[in-house]
């Protein structure tokens, strides 16, 4: 049990809200969402199954200048994909008139001021955390005044960064937070949601828990960064004298060799270092997907990693490790042959075509067979021959001899060469008893290796991706450096392989595992006549 559970735990003993359990997720639609969003989402959504609960999705949206219709369906389509559905959907900005008529109380109450201070001034107000701030001139204003400002504030009289509002709460704490935080500001921004209805726009720290409490919100778990914002949180929802829900703040996930914030990945974007935001290199959701990774591998691993309390980098490659355990078991194996050089069967019959039998995945029975043609001319990967081999190569080579996966054993004879001594054929002879399945078969070989028919394969563009960073820290690698300076150059290389006959776009598997080499995927670039397959990731680290 982690020290969330506990805590839930502890109240549903307590009778607390009822025994009632409800969490939300609350990302900001001004971005695709990420890994470190994927965690958050299994953290939420799993304590609500787990306790029987609800989990509300609620779009953060009170900043209007950086938000997007855009992003909100990608984040519903990702939430969904990733095996999750909300109780129901809010908006922050649905509250915006509630969340004014709060702050009136507020003034009514002497616990809020507009302040005609400039930003720089407040800021000086608020000094350093050692020594106590100093009071706006604007802070004893009288409640009528300040209410009948606000008010304008509201009807657009007043420039954009003319006036705020702010809590009137301690300038001398030492959370410079309760230093009379900003609940308001004047902006005459369209909203993608409520158009020019509003030129004033709540804060987040405002807006957030009053947004909570509207909901009923019953445990509010956010990243670490928010402790300190944590006694606002509480201020102002005591202040309101509404509901009280709990923020819990747990360590955010940080991946090695990724950035990991929207405004980075945002840039990458935009400067075009990748392909759009759903490039299979990027650390979101959409990218992970069209990577090839399954949602349940993705689960796996933010199950895996838990709930922390302090900050913790982990390490790419265990999310690597989810993937493939995942797509061992649900991926359909084909071969593919992505370096390829000519083998000719010399005692092979000339135009015979035979028809073996290979089983789609050896972890599950159910996924049946497939056909695959086999004659004297197939294609297999350069890699798999060597002339001249080490002691410990144990594939193919001059008088060596393997298997044929699925077909016979093969010994190499001889290779041809062109005139600048490149291979161009590789000559073998079979052996026709030692076919898989029959009583010879058993046969000893040290290798097998994959292979596909020349006569009957099709070609495919296939992209092999490497790391996005060449450093495990692209944030932190080297002072005075950004992440854009350690972008791997050669993140994506393209080849021209090819594949097995039978694979379409249209009946394209989710998940493939291409035979000794790892698991990819179809490309959404693919059409009816080009195929074109995502490296998903090897098959060993
Ligand atoms: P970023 O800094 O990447 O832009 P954010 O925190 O601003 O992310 P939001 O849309 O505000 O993004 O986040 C929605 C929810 O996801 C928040 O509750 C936030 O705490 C959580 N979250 C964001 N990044 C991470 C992360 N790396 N690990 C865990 N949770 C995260
Ligand atoms: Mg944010």
């Amino acid at each position: 049990m982690n020290f969330i559970e506990q805590i839930i735990e502890d109240d549903i003993k307590e009778g607390k809200n009822g025994a009632r359990v409800h969490t939300r997720f609350p990302p900001e639609p001004n971005g695709y969402l990420h890994i470190g969003h994927a965690k958050s989402i299994c953290l939420n959504f799993g304590l609500a199954q787990k306790y029987g609960g609800k989990t509300n999705l609620r779009f953060d949206d009170t900043n209007p200048v950086k938000e997007d219709v855009e992003y909100v369906d990608s984040i519903k389509e990702d939430i969904r994909w990733l095996g999750f559905q909300w109780d129901a959907e809010f908006f922050a900005s649905d509250y915006f008139e509630q969340l004014y008529l709060w702050a009136e109380q507020l003034i009514l109450k002497g616990l809020a001021y507009v302040d005609d201070s400039t930003q720089e001034e407040i800021s000086q107000q608020r000094g350093v955390p050692t020594k106590p701030g100093t009071e706006s001139p604007f802070r004893e204003r009288g409640i009528e005044e300040n209410l009948d400002l606000f008010r304008r504030m509201r009807k657009g009289e007043f420039p954009d960064g003319s006036k705020v509002l702010r809590a009137k709460i301690d300038m001398s704490s030492p959370n410079m937070h309760m230093r009379d935080p900003i609940m308001y500001r004047i902006l005459h921004a369209e909203h993608h949601r409520t158009g020019n209805q509003w030129c004033i726009y709540p804060m987040y720290d405002y807006a957030h828990g009053e947004s909570d409490s509207i909901e009923g919100i019953t445990h509010s778990i956010c990243t670490l960064e928010f402790e300190i914002h944590r006694p606002l949180y509480d201020w102002f929802v005591e202040a309101l004298e509404i509901h009280h829900p709990q923020q819990i703040e747990f360590a955010r996930l940080n991946l090695s060799y990724t950035v990991m914030s929207k405004r980075k990945l945002l840039q990458l974007v935009q400067e075009k270092h990748v392909m759009g935001w759903d490039d299979p290199r990027m650390p979101t959701i959409s990218g992970l997907r069209r990577r090839g990774y399954s949602p349940r591998a993705i689960r796996n691993f933010a199950d895996t990693i838990g709930v922390a309390k302090r900050d913790n980098v982990i390490d790419v490659s265990l999310l690597e490790f989810h993937v493939r355990e995942d797509l061992n078991k649900v991926a359909e194996r084909t071969m593919a042959i992505l370096n390829p050089v000519k083998l000719v069967i010399d005692n092979y019959p000339e135009n015979t075509t035979e028809i073996l039998h290979a089983v789609n995945n050896p972890e599950n029975p159910d996924a049946g067979t497939r056909e695959i043609p086999f004659a004297k001319e197939l294609w297999i990967e350069q890699d798999d021959f060597m002339e001249n081999p080490p002691k410990k190569f144990f594939r193919l080579s001059p008088n060596s001899e393997v298997r044929l996966k699925y077909a016979y054993i093969i010994r190499c004879t001889h290779v041809d060469k062109d005139t600048d001594g490149n291979i161009t054929a590789i000559h073998c002879q079979y052996f026709p008893e030692t076919k898989s399945g029959l009583p010879d078969s058993n046969r000893k070989v040290k290798a097998t290796i994959h292979w596909l028919p020349v006569q009957h394969v099709q070609t495919a563009e296939i992209r092999l991706f490497d790391r996005l960073f060449l450093v495990p820290d692209p944030d932190n690698a080297e002072e005075g450096k950004t992440f854009l300076d350690f972008i791997n150059p050669n993140s994506m290389k393209i080849v021209n392989g090819f594949i097995e006959p039978h694979i379409s776009k249209e009946n394209a598997a989710t998940y493939y595992q291409f035979e000794r080499i790892g698991y990819f995927c179809i490309d959404r670039d693919a059409t009816p006549d080009k195929l074109v397959f995502n490296k998903t990731v090897s098959l060993k680290q």
